[in-house]
């Protein structure tokens, strides 16, 4: 037979069916709730201030694009270390880090670290998550275990039934946790769960890895990876993938970070020099132009207050946004003490089916949507006609 006859057919993306219907539908008041962009008020995805002025500068400035190390923009890194982890932690030689194509690209070089290091662990993943981490971790040879994570009856976080699922790890299993704005629930672990989770993990050997995609956008920098300097701080060992590409509106560009944190300063050289060989194979290094337009903003206070001022405008939208719907109907009011660009909706895909046909309301059949979707002007039409399908 033909070479790639044997393959099985692939899944189409839903979400980007879904952005196709809704590019064909004409009326004026319809709403995107699918794909996970920020949106301003008028449904934009702009360009932040910050990030136009950091490509001015490296369109004057930048003279040369020669070839960067399989490790990306040192200075990128670093700088972004001082931003995420603080000055003081960025300097700990346990932690090693480098730059990757967005938070994707992180989690891929840590999988193939883990696969590496530890080819009989098990990935232990919370549901219902980002529809992209067990296909990452299963890609990398990995086999993967989900446990549950969210009640939809209290909409919170079922953190007995967490630990229960986990109870069934072993030493050297590995368990992702989102760092801030959980995708798609939006629930947070309270610090006391938090501790309760990390203690879980260091009492039995387990080793979490910590996706932060969001930092920021949840109740501003600082306390939105709070827990994961907590984390830091408890366990010998643990990993970390940022993404810049939600908080700097970089998404194309695809800016991330990984750090691993090693038992002892050898254990991080050691690590380090696996990260370059493994980048080295996959894409050989990072792509240059959102770190550089990353680093500038962070090396110039001017444009890092200004891009700070840019983050706290968009996370006072999406806090505002989740404020009105709680207000307005008593089956939303947890999305009011959830945070991050997602919620989950108590509805059935057929509901979803309905608000799309006859309200040119367009979400995921999970039910999930896009805060940043909706427009302040027209939240309440949103929610009568969301309400009939509502419990
Ligand atoms: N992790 C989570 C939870 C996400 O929601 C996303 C993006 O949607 C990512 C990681 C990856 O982001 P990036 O575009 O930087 O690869």
């Amino acid at each position: 037979g033909a070479l790639f006859d044997g393959l099985t057919r692939q899944p189409a993306d839903p979400l980007l069916g879904l952005t196709a219907l809704f590019e064909a539908d004409r009326r004026p008041d319809r709403l995107d709730l699918g794909v996970g962009v920020f949106r301003d008020e008028q449904g934009a995805t702009p360009i932040m201030r910050s990030v136009k002025a950091a490509e001015g500068r490296l369109l004057e400035r930048q003279d040369t694009k020669a070839y960067l190390g399989t490790e990306g923009d040192p200075l990128f890194v670093r700088y972004l270390a001082d931003l995420v982890l603080g000055p003081e932690r960025a300097d700990d030689p346990r932690l090693t880090g480098i730059q990757t194509p967005g938070g994707t690209g992180a989690l891929r070089l840590g999988a193939e670290l883990l696969a590496g290091a530890r080819p009989d662990a098990t990935v232990w993943i919370g549901t219902p998550t980002w529809p992209n981490h067990a296909p990452i971790f299963r890609q990398a040879g990995l086999s993967v275990r989900m446990h549950r994570f969210f009640d939809p009856s209290r909409s919170d976080v079922d953190l007995d039934a967490m630990l229960a699922d986990l109870a069934n790890a072993r030493p050297g299993d590995v368990v992702v946790l989102h760092g801030c704005c959980h995708n798609p629930t939006g629930v947070t672990l309270t610090a006391a769960q938090w501790a309760l989770v990390v203690r879980f993990c260091s009492t039995r050997g387990l080793v979490p890895f910590v996706d932060l995609a969001y930092h920021g956008l949840g109740d501003g920098l600082e306390a939105d990876v709070a827990p994961t300097l907590a984390l830091l701080e408890a366990m010998p060992e643990a990993l970390l993938a940022y993404s810049c590409d939600k908080n700097f509106g970089l998404y194309r560009d695809r800016v991330g970070a990984l750090w691993v944190q090693g038992a002892t300063p050898g254990s991080a050289t050691l690590v380090r020099g696996h990260l370059q060989a493994l980048a080295r194979s996959m894409w050989s290094m990072p792509p240059d132009h959102g770190a550089a337009i990353v680093r500038e903003i962070l090396t110039e206070s001017v444009l890092k207050e200004d891009w700070k001022a840019e983050l706290e405008t968009m996370r006072g939208r999406i806090n505002g946004l989740r404020a009105a719907l709680a207000a307005l109907h008593p089956a939303l009011a947890p999305i009011g003490r959830q945070r991050g660009m997602f919620a989950l909706l108590p509805v059935t895909p057929a509901n979803v089916a309905a608000l799309r046909v006859d309200h040119g309301i367009y979400m995921a059949d999970s039910g999930r949507i896009n805060i940043a979707g909706l427009r302040t002007a027209s939240i309440d039409r949103f929610v009568k006609q969301l309400g009939p399908f509502l419990p």
